[in-house]
This record gives C-alpha cells, structure tokens and sequence, in this order.
C-alpha cells in the first residue's frame, strides 16, 4: 500500500479533504474559499460521567464539531458507535456541509457523536448518556444555531430524551432544536423512512438514465438498518427484485428476489436481527458485495468498497446509501468500468430533507400528511440529482465530484455575499 493510500485509510477526514481539492480545482474555486471549508468552525469535545445500572462510573467521551454555517444553521445526526473519534466526527461535519447544500436546503453542516455501544447498555443508561450529553451541549445546540438528528445507533428515542433535557436546562420549549423526533413529539411524518426513500428515488432517477426498467431490476442492499431496510422495501415496492440482504450477521442471497415484507417480520421479532433467517442461502459480505446486479446500495458502514472490492464489484449503479462506504482509492476504479456511483451527499441526503421540513413545521407549528412531505421530498430529490447529472455531463466527471462542485457553487456564493469568512 502506498503512503497516500494509507494516509486515505486512516484519515476520513482526509479522504474529504481529497475530494473537496478534487472539485476545487474543476471549477478553480478561490483558494480562500477552499482553505475556509478545509477548517471546521467548531469543535466541542466533552466527558460524560455516567452512573451505570452495576453502580460504578463510567466515563464515555463525546463530540460535537460544527463544520459550515455559511448557508445557515449548522445540520447533522449523532451517532453513537464504538469508533466515534474526532477524525470521523470531522469528515461526518463536512460532508453534512456538502450534503445540505447539494439538496438545497438553507443549512450548514455539523456532526455530533459519543463513544459507546449502544446495544450492550441498558435503556436506562442510555437516556442518562443521552441527558449528559444534551446538557454538556446546550451552549452548542439551538433551533437556529446547530440543529441535531439521529444517525447510526440512535433514533427518536434518543432525540426525545435530548430535546426533554436540553429544553429543561434551557427553560425554553423548542421542539424544532432537533429533528427526527418522535411523531407524537413534533416529528414529522415521513422521516423515518425519509434516508431510504431518497436511495429509492436516487436509484430511479439513475436507472431512468441508463433505460433499465425497475420491472427487470435487481438490487443488491447491504445493511438491514434503518436505511437498508426502508431501502430495500421501498426499492421492492417499485417492482425492483431485491436479491441479497445483510446485516451484522451476514448475507443472504436469493437469485429469485427477497421478500422484503417477510425478512422485516422476521426482525422485528428477532431483535432487529436477520440472524438465522432461513429462507436465502447465507453469503458472506464481500460475494454480497460482488454480485452480479443492475444496483447495488452500500447502507451500512463506511470503508466497504476498498480499491479490492471495486475491481471485483459487478453492478451497473451504486447508490452511497451510508456515510463514506467507498474508499477515494476506489472511485477511479469504479469510474474506469463506466459504473455510475450515486455519491452519499446526494444518495442519502433524503434523511436531512425531511428534517428540515420537520424543523420547518415545527417553527409554523402546522403539520403535514406523509403523502405531502413524501412529494415535497421526491420533488427535493429529482431536482438535487439533475442539477449533479448536469454537472456530470458538463465537466465530464464523476457524479461524486460533480455533487461537490454542485455544492461548492452555493456556498461559494453565500460565503461571496456574506462578505466575511
Ligand atoms: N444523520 C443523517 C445524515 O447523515 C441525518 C441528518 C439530519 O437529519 O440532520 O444525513
């Protein structure tokens, strides 16, 4: 492995930085543009004492790093995941700066993330992780200042007992501080299934360009999450044969189509886990990977394509349906075998959009019907993948690049208007 190779490896930070320069270059942004977006604004690291459920303290380590907020209010999940650290919690931050401005929306890019394991503790020290937590950041967080979500291993729960603490420490009720909330909460319908059902529309919009029929289909869907899974539901619900599921357990693989209905009924009585389900032959990651498919969505991890997998992937299309799941190593390789890679910003930008209109009906405190926010967010959708098609088209580059340059351009211009940096 050579040295830059490496670097790209253990940095994710820098395999943004690497394709920001990529995009800089193409369209010669002014360097002080580029050396602005290189430094995260903020970054907030906190220790969070925590009474565990045997009596002992326990002490979890915890992040917050504000990327952009040159197009408004800093945007972005927490996670909680036992290889958070300050290098991932920065790459999360930026591409949150790029994903928001690529989907249009009027916000800036922030991540937020706490060391721990979230399935090996109880519901119990959860909530007091997640209180410690919201209270250590109530200078950080606010409804037009930065604006969380969930993100890998936490979800409606988490934010309830986040938005309960931070509006208690606050004395203001704030509904709109943070999105992804439960519906009875000020959630917003839509949003759960909001991340899977931007990879579907993506996948549409990129199959629609090639002339492959979603009726002839077939999808190779890696990670049974909540991504995945609405992913591969929804994907099915447009006639698309899904050939291969996974989770953490491992593959599985039917050449005549998952019934996605059925694998969802299976884990959800099997604690979120396709563990032993029997009706597909069991495959291991990398063949599920490799696959001979029209699409082929990575929606679990980040790191899955390494420059190894790319040579031997077999699809037409892939849709980033997570953070980061290909190495930079491997987009030349992808690109040389003519695949068309939906890049994360805009294959998962679904998620943030309907945020943001969760945060937009919680400020008018009127609520709309999931077809509404499932058409204002297809609409949302289709114009963020023509605009990166187009930029494609005119540069001659990959999509990835092209959804950078798309994003850059804004900021650019709000940076330019602004007038300060
Ligand atoms: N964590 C999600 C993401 O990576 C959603 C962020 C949000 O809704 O703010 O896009």
């Amino acid at each position: 492995m050579s040295t830059t190779t490496q670097a790209a490896h253990e940095s994710m930070y820098e395999a943004v930085l690497a394709r920001l320069n990529a995009a800089a270059q193409i369209i010669n942004l002014p360097e002080s543009v580029t050396e602005v977006l290189r430094h995260p604004q903020k970054e907030v690291k906190v220790s969070l004492p925590i009474v565990m459920d045997n009596g002992k303290i326990q002490v979890f380590d915890g992040y917050r790093v504000v990327h952009s907020t040159h197009l408004g209010p800093s945007k972005g999940g927490i996670r909680y995941a036992m290889d958070v650290n300050e290098d991932e919690v920065r790459a999360l931050a930026a591409w949150m700066t790029f994903k928001c401005a690529v989907a249009d929306l009027p916000y800036g890019g922030a991540k937020g993330g706490i060391k721990c394991n979230p399935r090996q503790m109880s519901e119990g020290e959860l909530e007091r992780l997640s209180r410690a937590y919201a209270k250590a950041m109530k200078d950080v967080f606010g409804v037009n200042k930065d604006i969380p979500a969930p993100d890998m291993g936490t979800s409606g729960r988490e934010m309830a007992w986040i938005l309960d603490e931070f509006n208690k420490v606050t004395g203001e009720d704030s509904p709109g501080v943070i999105t992804g909330k439960p519906v009875g909460l000020g959630g917003s319908l839509g949003r759960e299934a909001a991340t899977g059902r931007g990879v579907m529309v993506n996948a549409l919009q990129a199959m629609a360009k090639l002339n492959i029929h979603p009726k002839s289909a077939t999808a190779v869907v890696q990670g049974f999450g909540n991504v995945g899974s609405h992913a591969a539901r929804l994907l099915a619900e447009q006639g698309i044969k899904i050939i291969a599921i996974s989770d953490a357990s491992g593959g599985y693989y039917d050449e005549k189509g998952i019934d996605i209905q059925d694998a969802l009924n299976y884990t959800a009585k099997n604690n979120k886990s396709l563990e032993g389900y029997s009706k597909a032959t069991k495959i291991t990651n990398e063949e599920l990977l490799t696959l001979k498919c029209d699409v082929l969505v990575p929606a679990a991890l980040q790191n899955v394509i390494s420059e190894d997998i790319a040579q031997k992937v077999n699809c037409k299309i892939i849709i980033e349906g997570a953070n980061g799941p290909t190495y930079p190593e491997a987009d030349p390789i992808l690109n040389s075998k003519g695949i068309i890679v939906v890049p994360d910003i805009l294959a998962n930008s679904g998620g943030v959009t309907v945020s943001y209109f969760e945060w937009v009906q919680n400020k008018m405190g009127y609520y709309w019907s999931e077809e509404e926010v499932n058409q204002k967010h297809d609409e949302k959708m289709k114009t963020a993948f023509e605009k990166v098609w187009q930029n494609a088209q005119k540069y001659k580059i990959s999509m990835r690049i092209a959804a950078y340059i798309t994003a850059l351009e804004k900021i650019q211009l709000g940076i330019k208007m602004k007038g300060h940096f």
